[in-house]
């Protein structure tokens, strides 16, 4: 078996049998990165000395003889919004093109903890706003799958490491969509945990009230661990909730019988791919053949969802952007005076999207306009919550789209509103601040197609047991060509 196609926790095994060295292992995903890297262009830095250092360390642990985590010595990357101490951390911006925190993300500290070797950092859209990678300021990356298309975003570089065998699992971030659409696009599972479930610490602001980080695994299990790697209480992250994270381990294999599963009908609307339904529908019969039963739902207010997102998250990137004024950190240009330099620091360090963002949001903010926009979009959000509360009285889980087609070729979306447009079945999820996992389920066209799985808050537990149950009766087997590449 290569390497590359092992779960972690085989990895875990070879490592803990000796027959394989936590420095052999990532020397192994330094090479492969060298050679298959720049098909998909997933890093924006790789770490070879950190990570080699790292791996030593690892190898220090498993020969003293001591008890092991499952992580110890296993190799992962980074989006490149969360923070990692020294090392550079750009959110694939101009501004922070050579911002080197001075802190550690809570998640990486979790990690490294954990004894895990950090390979490198991964490209992203810049500051986390677009959905196909082709908004990094420094170059897009491309899917595994068909180097001609995006492998999604904003988390691009995640999903497409791990569909490419570049890194054995890796962390993004979903304000939107931003891990699951991308794990739909690269065929790989992506899980956005409940709002408060995982600590922000150290993660690049974009919207506050929607960001949330998760593991981008290649299976339902390795997604579990990560998850409950990373999962928990921090006072620095005053959104973090006080209560230890559910087990998510060790009911894995219960299976779906009895469980209570909604599709909801506004979901199958003409703008969703034919051959996108048809996974979603296979997936809806398998699952009854699994043993659950299946019904329709409604979710009445669906239709604001995308309206209300595109005003609440640019008016939280507003306010979190202001800090790039060229005064603290970030790019600072050359100008006469003090205003002048404001201007064209942020004029030089933002591009086209993060600019459209802030504008729109600063606009929705303004007085006059607070009420009408703002406060109404934040009204309608309470709508959405509530009508997954309904369906959450008498239902266990909802099974939806992921996205309303496939991923598209780089450059063939110029419009930003038709981009917007794809965010339709993710974005509601964040609003709301429930846990959804996107777990790949078919193929169209020969492209990776994702199913979602969203549950009540803090249900991860249930998300993992129904998509290990999918999974395990042998939903999604393909691998992409690249991923073969030795
Ligand atoms: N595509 C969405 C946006 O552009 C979601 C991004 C995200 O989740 N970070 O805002």
């Amino acid at each position: 078996m290569r390497i590359s196609d092992c779960s972690i926790r085989e990895l875990g095994r070879l490592l803990r049998e000796r027959e394989l060295s936590a420095a052999e292992l990532t020397e192994h995903y330094l090479e492969r990165i060298e050679r298959v890297d720049p098909a998909t262009r997933a890093y924006i830095t790789v770490l070879p000395e950190e990570a080699r250092a790292r791996a030593r360390t690892a190898d220090a642990a498993l020969a003293s003889g001591e008890e092991i985590g499952p992580l110890t010595g296993i190799p992962t990357a980074l989006k490149d919004n969360l923070c990692l101490a020294g090392a550079p951390t750009t959110c694939a911006s101009a501004m922070l093109a050579d911002f080197r925190p001075p802190y550690t993300a809570a998640v990486a500290e979790k990690l490294l903890r954990a004894g895990a070797v950090v390979l490198g950092k991964l490209n992203m859209d810049e500051f986390a706003m677009g959905s196909s990678t082709e908004y990094s300021a420094f170059f897009p990356t491309h899917n595994p799958w068909d180097p001609a298309r995006v492998p999604g975003g904003s988390s691009g570089g995640s999903a497409a490491a791990v569909a490419a065998g570049t890194a054995p699992y890796a962390i993004g971030s979903d304000t939107g969509g931003s891990i699951r659409q991308p794990a739909a696009f690269c065929g790989v599972v992506g899980l956005k945990p409940t709002y408060g479930a995982v600590s922000r610490y150290g993660l690049i602001a974009f919207a506050s009230s929607l960001d949330q980080i998760g593991p981008l695994t290649r299976t339902v299990a390795d997604n579990a661990l990560i998850f409950t790697a990373i999962a928990g209480h921090d006072p620095r992250d005053s959104t973090s909730v006080p209560d230890a994270p559910a087990d998510c381990l060790s009911g894995l294999a219960d299976g779906v019988r009895g469980l209570k599963i909604a599709l909801p009908q506004e979901f199958f609307t003409p703008g969703l791919a034919p051959g996108v339904e048809k996974v979603v529908r296979d997936t809806a019969r398998r699952l009854e053949s699994l043993g659950a039963e299946v019904s329709l739902c409604s979710l009445p207010h669906m239709d604001y969802a995308l309206a209300a997102y595109y005003l609440i998250a640019p008016a939280e990137c507003s306010s979190n952007l202001a800090r790039y004024d060229g005064v603290r950190y970030g790019l600072r240009a050359p100008a006469a005076g003090m205003i002048e330099m404001f201007q064209a620091s942020r004029s030089a360090g933002f591009g086209p999207e993060v600019k459209r963002r802030v504008m729109l949001g600063t606009y929705a903010l303004s007085s006059g306009y607070y009420d009408a926009y703002y406060l109404r979009a934040q009204k309608t959000r309470t709508l959405i919550r509530e009508d997954y509360a309904r369906v959450f009285t008498d239902h266990d889980l909802i099974l939806s789209p992921v996205t309303p087609d496939v991923a598209w070729r780089i450059g063939e979306i110029s419009d930003p509103l038709a981009m917007y447009m794809g965010d339709i079945y993710t974005i509601p999820v964040n609003l709301a601040g429930l846990p959804g996992i996107s777990l790949p389920a078919g193929l169209a066209d020969g492209l990776p197609v994702g199913v979602q799985l969203i549950g009540r808050h803090f249900a991860e537990a249930l998300l993992y047991r129904a998509a290990y149950a999918l999974e395990q009766s042998g939903l999604f087997t393909a691998r992409p060509a690249l991923a073969e590449v030795d």
